[in-house]
């Protein structure tokens, strides 16, 4: 069995309008499930899941929104330590695409990560089988150029519905979240050591029985 102490666990939140699938991405890649129906509220602030990545235990822990993503009013804790960002959009949505750049700063906003310009990012274009592509408005080629104009975002094509790619894209933005959580790890376990030795030095020597 995996100790907790070799597994890292990797905090993932899900943005983006409304309506894109983010909930029905999650339900299928945890639970592989998919629902016409959802409640705006879910019981839980985030799922988990258990991966190995290059022979690491990993756990992903994945925030949804409870529906507030259409007030824009998520709450500081929903961004707090995040190692990834995945934003969400609708193919066949062309504004859940044109509001991409006000996720993006509204999560550099509130996450404020040490180095903006680097923070690990994942785009999912979700909903590829309406229609049999059919109702498609953004194009693939122009969701690249976007991703290229944010620093080159991974950029994932998804069906929650249909469960095409989903596994891939969370594999992604796990091995996405990694790279940022190596560079944390650092400056975590630094405060770690100062408040253990703290705490052991507050201790009264010799047995007290
Ligand atoms: P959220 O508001 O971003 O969490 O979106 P939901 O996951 O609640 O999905 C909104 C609606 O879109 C629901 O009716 C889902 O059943 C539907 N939906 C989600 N993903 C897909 C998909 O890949 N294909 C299709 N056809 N419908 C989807
Ligand atoms: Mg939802």
């Amino acid at each position: 069995m995996d100790s907790l102490k070799n597994r890292t666990l990797l905090k993932v939140i899900v943005l983006g309008d409304s309506g894109v699938g983010k909930t029905s991405l999650m339900n299928q890649y945890v639970y592989k499930k998919f629902n016409r129906q959802y409640k705006a509220t879910i019981g839980a602030d985030f799922v988990t899941k258990e991966l190995h990545i290059e022979e690491k235990p990993v756990t992903l822990q994945i925030w949804d929104t409870a529906g507030q993503e259409r007030f824009h009013s998520l709450g500081s804790a929903f961004y707090r330590g995040a190692d990834c960002c995945v934003l969400v959009y609708d193919v066949n949505n062309l504004k859940s695409f044109e509001t991409l750049n006000t996720w993006h700063t509204e999560f550099l906003k509130q996450a404020n990560p040490m180095e903006p310009e680097t923070f690990p990012f994942v785009l999912i274009g979700n909903k590829t089988d309406v229609d049999g592509g059919n109702s498609r408005v953004v194009a693939n080629k122009r969701a690249i150029e976007w991703c290229g104009s944010k620093g080159n975002i991974p950029y994932h094509e998804t069906s929650a519905k249909e469960d095409i790619n989903v596994d891939e894209a969370f594999l992604g933005v796990a091995h996405k979240a990694l790279t940022n959580e190596h560079k944390q790890d650092n400056i975590y376990f630094r405060d770690m050591s100062i408040s253990v030795r703290d705490i052991l030095e507050d201790q009264p020597r010799g047995c007290a029985c």
